[in-house]
């Protein structure tokens, strides 16, 4: 029986990895309507807060009268609007690129870079812990596929020291997704040159939500254009949209518009969506304020924590793992969570390695100090009970 699913999705069961959607009926927001009940909600990427803002909704609403819902087609045939124009541009010059180039989802971003630049001659050294879909475009690519102990330039140099590959590519998140860590891109960039390598980031993670204008990790680590040659960033996440971009050199851009098969074969993102991404843009830049109070939580919740003797990972970031292990002791930790009202997801292999489960904890700048508490309080009444079992 080749088509046997059934057997698939029971072995997933039994391995407490069985997966399933919950239903949302309320916009994104720290206290949200699920499945019929409400929750004070710490799993969503929306870091500041502009997924349901206003100035959003009002462009996003103005655009639409303007260029419809739809947009009809690919961007090379007659989908690209002023807005998506627009948004290419002020996307190059909020992340100091020369060009940008819009992708309708980041997975399509990375599949399309890394497919389009590497061939069976290059090489491609991506950290252990990278994006699954920085890893599949990887494989896709057909290129000699490398990975590189975590955050260990030392263990990447090497690999790049004894590669012969035509063209060799260092492919990093910024912000690891499910540690909340950040890679160290002086150091990446520099083997990179020292070994005719380039350096691709992927700040889905970051932008938004570092740097002093929220432009992201290459802000923050001052990595420029020759540091670092490709930057991917997603819009779904802290500037609260949809849709991801890559932003370099020119001749870089004009190279993706030509072979980067995810970007010419897709239809593009919907006008309206380009447009909420400008207002985006805007509140990221200038309300620097949405930054300090999210910084203010993640230390409330730091400190909180460690106090409880949760065992946390080293993050400073919005992403705040709670180190459990097993799969399932994580699942029951965030069922309890659930009955006391509180939303956390439990994240298992084989999205992180076998025996490092954990509860993803992830903070928004729309989060109050009170709501930290209220979070803080549920896991110190949880670790009490576990403990006692
Ligand atoms: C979410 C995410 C993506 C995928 O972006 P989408 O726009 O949601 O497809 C890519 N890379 C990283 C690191 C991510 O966290």
């Amino acid at each position: 029986m080749p088509f046997d699913l059934s057997q698939d999705l029971q072995q997933r069961r039994e391995q407490n990895l069985y997966r399933a959607t919950r239903l949302a009926q309320s916009p994104q927001g720290p206290i949200m309507q699920m499945d019929g009940r409400e929750f004070l909600t710490f799993c969503s990427n929306d870091y500041l807060g502009l997924a349901n803002h206003s100035k959003l909704i009002t462009a996003f609403q103005q655009a639409a009268s303007e260029y419809g819902v739809g947009s009809g087609a690919a961007h090379l045939v007659n989908g690209h609007s002023y807005y998506h124009q627009a948004l290419e541009e002020a996307l190059a010059e909020f992340t100091g690129r020369e060009s940008a180039l819009l992708f309708s989802t980041g997975y399509m971003a990375n599949l399309g870079v890394i497919a389009a630049l590497l061939n069976k001659e290059d090489g491609v050294f991506e950290d252990k812990w990278n994006h699954a879909s920085l890893l599949d475009a990887g494989l896709l690519s057909g290129a000699r596929f490398q990975r590189y102990l975590h955050n260990d330039v030392a263990n990447l140099t090497t690999r790049l020291q004894r590669s012969e590959a035509r063209r060799k590519l260092i492919v990093t998140d910024g912000v690891f997704s499910m540690d909340g860590d950040a890679a160290d891109l002086p150091s990446l960039s520099s083997v990179a040159k020292q070994n005719d390598a380039w350096l691709m980031v992927d700040d889905a993670h970051g932008l938004g939500v570092l740097g002093d204008t929220g432009a992201g990790l290459c802000e923050a680590q001052s990595q420029s254009q020759d540091q670092v040659q490709i930057l991917m960033g997603t819009l779904g996440k802290g500037m609260g949209t949809a849709g991801a971009f890559v932003a370099g050199s020119k001749e870089l851009i004009e190279y993706l518009t030509n072979f980067a098969r995810p970007y010419i074969y897709t239809t593009a993102m919907p006008a309206a969506i380009a447009a909420a991404t400008l207002a985006s843009i805007e509140i990221v830049k200038h309300e620097p304020q949405r930054r300090e109070h999210l910084q203010s939580l993640i230390q409330q919740f730091k400190t909180g924590a460690q106090q409880l003797g949760l065992n946390l990972m080293p993050s400073d970031t919005a992403i705040q793992p709670v180190l459990v292990g097993d799969a399932q002791i994580a699942l029951n930790m965030s069922e309890q969570l659930r009955e006391r009202g509180i939303m956390v997801t439990a994240i298992r292999p084989p999205t992180v390695p076998a025996g490092t489960a954990r509860l993803r904890i992830t903070l928004s700048a729309s989060h109050t100090n009170e709501q930290v508490d209220q979070l803080l309080q549920a896991l110190g009444a949880l670790s009490s009970t576990m403990e006692s079992k």
